[in-house]
């Protein structure tokens, strides 16, 4: 039987960091990805915002791994010549429960460490004119990514370092054990040891990590699919930043996003989803829910014109929280929690994991580093 160091199974954006990372620290690494190419999964369906970290609760994984993510981040496109473009985010209130809201997400960015300003209505619209809002809170370390770049990057870094991606290589199951290595099942009935095994399978983690024999089952959270549908506008948008409105519940609401070329698109919306497998997401974008859109948009941007706005494409979020329930936090899941030695669950790696994903390399990377030497 084949064996190598590390094997890390997905290569979205968060396996090839961690991939990275660990071949970097000097591990033998392969990924396994079921699919034809990298980076096909959700890394390829989200806004590619360089979130800066304002929402998420202090000390929590979201929002520390999310603020170091953004630093790490722009450092990588940086080096590697990945197009980026820190254009800052306006988030807006058009009412008072709103404006109650910006100030706590204004208290909870100081407490995340997350630099903004507090802008009166004149002041936001002397930076954006088309903007209709009582008061809104800019940040200036948010910004827009090529996601595509960002994990081409990240597979020539591995690749440098000794590691490759095995295309067309779904993991069916695998043994993991206290003692030797871990054997893992790939589709084509080979099979391939290991000492550490990490499971970014994003949308498909929870249900992979239930076919992990040796793993108990208590260590597997139970998974909900929430779809994420977008809008592109016809025209071209009157706005050089982000525009989101106060955040409410469970999602960032509707907000308007640029890509690099300053190209709007206004989403995602929040969808749940009945299906108990990702095999049977319909990722079809329904028109009918654009009028939903057109009134939240125009909230903040009144002059959106009737009928400028298309059906585009839409990402699924892997949650390991259901309808109503507060949200959770990443799931790093190593051996101290699950006793089973060199084994890595990433769990409900929804956003901001695209922003966090060289962060989360930086934890994996530390847990394994803790195993024992080889024998
Ligand atoms: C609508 C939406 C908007 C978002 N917007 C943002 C944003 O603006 N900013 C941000 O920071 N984050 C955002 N996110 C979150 C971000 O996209 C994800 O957290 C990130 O892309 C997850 O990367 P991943 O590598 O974990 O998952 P994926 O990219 O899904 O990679 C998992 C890989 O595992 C493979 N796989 C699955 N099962 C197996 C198996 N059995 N064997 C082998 N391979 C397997 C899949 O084919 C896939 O390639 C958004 C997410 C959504 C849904």
């Amino acid at each position: 039987m084949d064996s190598v160091d590390a094997l890390v199974i997905g290569a979205g954006a968060v396996g090839l960091a961690v991939a990275r990372a660990l071949a970097r620290s000097g591990f033998e690494t392969i990924v396994a990805e079921s699919g034809n190419a990298i980076g096909q999964g959700v890394s390829s369906r989200n806004s590619e915002v360089i979130h800066a970290g304002l929402y998420y609760p202090p000390g929590s994984l979201k929002a520390r791994l999310c603020v170091r993510g953004n630093e790490l981040l722009y450092a990588l496109c940086a080096s590697h010549g990945v197009d980026y473009r820190k254009c800052g985010k306006l988030t807006v209130a058009n009412s008072a429960a709103e404006q109650v809201a910006l100030r706590e997400l204004q208290q909870r960015a100081s407490a995340n460490g997350v630099p903004v300003l507090w802008l009166d209505a004149a002041q936001a619209k002397a930076l954006e004119p088309a903007l209709r809002c009582d008061a809104a809170l800019l940040s200036t370390s948010t910004g827009v990514v090529d996601s595509h770049g960002f994990m081409l990057a990240l597979q020539g870094d591995l690749e440098r370092a000794g590691g490759m991606v095995a295309l067309g290589s779904a993991v069916n199951s695998a043994r993991v054990t206290q003692t030797g290595p871990h054997v893992v099942r790939i589709a084509d009935g080979s099979e391939l040891q290991c000492r550490v095994l990490v499971n970014s399978a994003s949308l498909h983690a929870c249900s992979l990590a239930r076919r992990f024999e040796g793993l108990q089952p208590r260590f597997v959270p139970r998974e909900f699919f929430a779809k994420g549908n977008y809008y592109s506008l016809a025209a071209r948008a009157p706005f050089s930043h982000l525009i989101y409105p106060a955040p409410a519940d469970a999602w960032l609401g509707v907000h308007l996003t640029l890509d690099l070329g300053g190209q709007a698109k206004f989403g995602p919306d929040l969808e749940w989803l009945r299906v108990d497998s990702p095999e049977q997401i319909d990722y079809t974008v329904d028109p009918r829910r654009a009028d939903g859109f057109y009134a939240e948009v125009q909230r903040y941007w009144p002059g959106l014109p009737d009928g400028a706005l298309a059906p585009s494409y839409s990402g699924v979020r892997p949650k390991i929280h259901g309808p109503g329930e507060a949200a959770a936090d990443f799931r790093i899941d190593g051996p101290a929690l699950h006793g089973v030695p060199g084994l890595v669950n990433l769990f409900g790696i929804e956003s901001p994991g695209l922003t966090s994903a060289l962060a989360i390399a930086e934890v994996v990377a530390q847990l394994v580093a803790q195993l024992p030497p080889p024998a």
